[in-house]
């Protein structure tokens, strides 16, 4: 047998890579310099995974922002609205596709399938591909030259490619296809010429439905690369899911099929039982969890490679990551701080090189046998699973006597929003924002001083009062109805919750790329989940003394601390959200006493843990509502509970949104406006609601006029005594000026339209 890896992680266990990349924007290294640090840690990153011995090693992994956005490059695809006349793609223009130029807007970004990862959307719209460059025959020269290493080029495939573009109708795909086909052609065979033995075709739309036309283009694709490059080993490469149509992929003329063994286990196992595999394929068995943090059990893996040697010759298995190690962080060994129980329980991606390694020397000898190497491995994995310091039986018997309530609100919306009407009295229109104001230097250096306790507790609480104090008087001047705290003492909205929780560890090191040089440090959730003290009362108590209009406590949700962060496996994820849950309808009534009678549970990351196959997305739609309604139902009906989502599509989970029974949505909307009041047409919604006015992510002030068009235009499908007015996010990111003169102008805007809808 033989180990491979599908990816490394780009950004260097010092995150080098984020740091040349932004001091290269910012004006202080120059294109050279650039690409001779990068090629350092690219070579790096390749030298260390040799001499962990694993055999089979992937080359143009790499990127300098993103590998959708290279292969677009690579095929001189550049929306028009950038200057490029052809050849290679020049880095201003590639990085201005990605970040955005003062005369062009970025292309848009969006998630890699589940992951939390985003890579950018090909705009195909009128473009010519051609190839600029052979990037894959590049790395695997520079590999072979550089370090003697035969890689293995990965590149994104055809279907995946063309399934995640845009800018190009349905009845265009084959023509699509057809001009991107011969790209691939040449880039195969040139890659063929030069004696390159395996390329890895990263295919993971796979895992999705396909409609039988794409199933077809799939067969055209690989029939065409069998006839014009025979002698080049394909591997087909799926992930994050069980391969949909099995059967259909096991019949493509390619030499090497890869699965994932550990988020498509029982879907690819059960597959390749019924359908067998064919014998004249190779197997890349993708049996250690690429993107999840936790040390595997070796044990259980040889038992799943001598389940699968019953079906697959082993001399033609290759042992691999489930998926690149993009995902995960570098290496354990920079964690100082950690439990070692904890610390023992986890592999990041050096780790998990290391697994793979010892794993296929055990099952080149003897797949039945569980080898004395294996022996720390199973020790650390069990110690871990049964430890006392994950679990908590308060807990766990709380959420099971919850597990046939009916959580429900007192009363239903109809007559809790009379209740709260005549309680607050506000007029129609009700303004308010999300929850976040400017963070300004003055704020992040405030924070830094007293993490490095060089301002006691007390300076810090006194400067964080004193940034409420500003903007509850500036919310007042500003004239808006519902006010927010601010959030200045959080950096960041999963991160401030899990430090008051038990159950979550918190890494120095363990960051993943989110998106371009944006790197994130989930928190870590490894055991029970328990409230231990209130964890906002004091900041938002302190703002509700100094006004008469209604401060609305802010609260992270279940599901969204969930998503953002990486999570035990030993129980469901439903147990996960239900614990955290529990643990905010804690805070929530803890706000409630306080006399805190509007409360919002944000929920910015619902949609992101969408399951990619369809039959499984109805049941966690069902269990994420049940963890809000958890976290939100005891309070009185005088009590308006308020929650937030942004940034996804949003059209076909309307109905789990009502079913969360908030009283009170804000939904991004005025980058997708039209979209979203279509599917408001299509689907009525009857509680409040308020569509953002504007977007946040610009510093442009919005005119009064565009915002009254957008209020106009959502009245037209929604219920005017429903309606809210709100900008779409947070405003953390924004400066003082702009935010304050931004919201001038929406405040302007609602009064406008109050008069036009208001009968003398
Ligand atoms: N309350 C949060 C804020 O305003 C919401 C952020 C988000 O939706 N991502 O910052
Ligand atoms: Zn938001």
């Amino acid at each position: 047998m033989k180990s491979s890896n599908l990816g490394y992680p780009r950004i260097g266990a010092d995150r080098e890579w984020k740091k040349a990349l932004e001091a290269f924007w910012a004006g202080k290294l120059g294109e050279e310099e650039l690409e001779q640090q990068l090629q350092e840690l690219r070579l790096n990153h390749l030298r260390k995974q040799r001499d962990k011995g694993i055999d089979i090693i992937p080359v143009n992994d790499f990127s300098y922002y993103d590998h959708i956005l290279d292969t677009a490059t690579m095929f001189g695809i550049v929306p028009q609205r950038f200057s490029y006349n052809g050849g290679p793609v020049p880095l201003s223009v590639y990085y201005g596709i990605a970040r955005g130029t003062k005369d062009a807007a970025a292309s848009e970004m969006t998630k890699w399938f589940n992951t939390n990862y985003h890579y950018i959307v090909p705009e195909l719209e009128g473009s010519v591909p051609v190839l600029t460059e052979n990037k894959p025959l590049s790395a695997y020269r520079e590999a072979k030259e550089k370090l003697g290493i035969e890689g293995k080029p990965v590149i994104v495939g055809p279907l995946t490619f063309l399934k995640l573009s845009k800018g190009y109708r349905q009845a265009e795909a084959d023509v699509w296809l057809s001009r991107l086909l011969p790209l691939y052609e040449q880039i195969l065979q040139e890659l063929a010429n030069e004696g390159v033995q395996w390329v890895q075709i990263d295919e993971p739309i796979l895992t999705t439905k396909l409609s039988s036309a794409d199933v077809n283009r799939l067969q055209t694709i690989y029939a065409t690369f069998a006839a014009s490059v025979p002698n080049l080993n394909i591997m087909l490469q799926t992930y994050f899911e069980s391969a949909e149509q099995y059967k259909e992929v096991i019949g493509l003329p390619v030499q090497g099929i890869g699965l994932d063994f550990v988020h498509g286990k029982s879907g690819n196992l059960s597959s390749i039982k019924a359908l067998g595999f064919p014998e004249n394929k190779v197997l890349g068995a993708g049996v250690i969890d690429g993107r999840g943090i936790w040390k595997s059990s070796l044990r259980e893996k040889l038992e799943l490679l001598e389940e699968l040697s019953g079906f697959v010759n082993p001399e033609r298995i290759v042992v691999q990551s489930s998926c690149s190690l993009l995902h995960v962080p570098v290496s354990v060994a920079y964690e100082t701080k950690l439990s070692s129980e904890l610390k023992d329980a986890l592999a990041f991606a050096d780790e998990k090189l290391d697994e793979i390694v010892l794993l296929t020397k055990a099952a080149s000898r003897n797949l039945h046998e569980i080898p004395e190497e294996f022996q720390e491995n199973e020790r650390a994995y069990q110690t871990f699973k049964f430890s006392k310091n994950r679990k908590r039986d308060d807990i766990q018997q709380a959420i099971a006597a919850i597990a046939d309530q009916q959580l429900e609100r007192k009363s239903p919306f109809v007559s809790r929003n009379t209740v709260q009407q005549n309680k607050w009295q506000l007029p129609i229109f009700p303004t308010t924002t999300i929850g976040s104001f400017p963070q300004s230097a003055e704020v992040r250096k405030a924070r830094q001083l007293w993490r490095k306790n060089e301002w006691t507790q007390e300076q810090y609480d006194d400067f964080i009062r004193k940034q409420i104090d500003i903007w509850i008087q500036l919310q007042e001047e500003i004239g808006l109805d519902v006010l927010v705290h601010g959030e200045f003492e959080r950096t960041d909205m999963v991160e401030f919750f899990g430090e008051k929780l038990a159950g979550f560890a918190f890494t120095q090191n363990g960051w993943v790329q989110s998106y371009g040089s944006r790197c994130v440090k989930p928190p870590i959730i490894y055991g029970d989940v328990a409230f231990l003290n209130e964890m906002t009362v004091e900041e938002t108590k302190y703002a509700q003394s100094l006004t008469e209009r209604p401060v609305k406590g802010m609260l992270t949700g279940p599901i969204t601390i969930m998503n953002w962060s990486f999570v035990r496996e030993d129980i469901p994820r439903e147990q996960i959200a239900y614990q955290l849950a529990y643990a905010l309808r804690q805070e929530v009534e803890a706000l409630e006493r306080a006399g805190i009678g509007m409360i919002q549970v944000d929920e910015p990351a619902v949609r992101e843990g969408l399951p990619l196959k369809e039959e499984e997305q109805a049941e966690y739609l069902a269990w994420a509502v049940k963890a809000f309604r958890l976290a939100t139902c005891t309070v009185q009906d005088t009590t308006q509970i308020h929650t937030h989502m942004c940034y996804c599509e949003f059209h076909d989970m309307i109905h789990s949104i009502e079913a969360m029974d908030a009283d009170v949505i804000s939904i991004e909307t005025s980058r997708s406006h039209g979209e979203l009041i279509h599917s408001f047409e299509v689907n009525t919604y009857t509680k409040g609601i308020g569509l953002g006015v504007y977007d946040i992510h610009s510093p442009r002030v919005p005119g009064v006029e565009e915002m009254t068009s957008m209020i106009e235009r959502a009245l037209h499908v929604l219920d005017p005594k429903l309606f809210w007015i709100n900008p779409d996010c947070g405003l953390k990111t924004r400066g003082l000026q702009e935010t304050v003169a931004s919201l001038k102008n929406m405040v302007e805007a609602t009064q406008i339209a109050r008069s036009n809808h208001t009968e003398s």
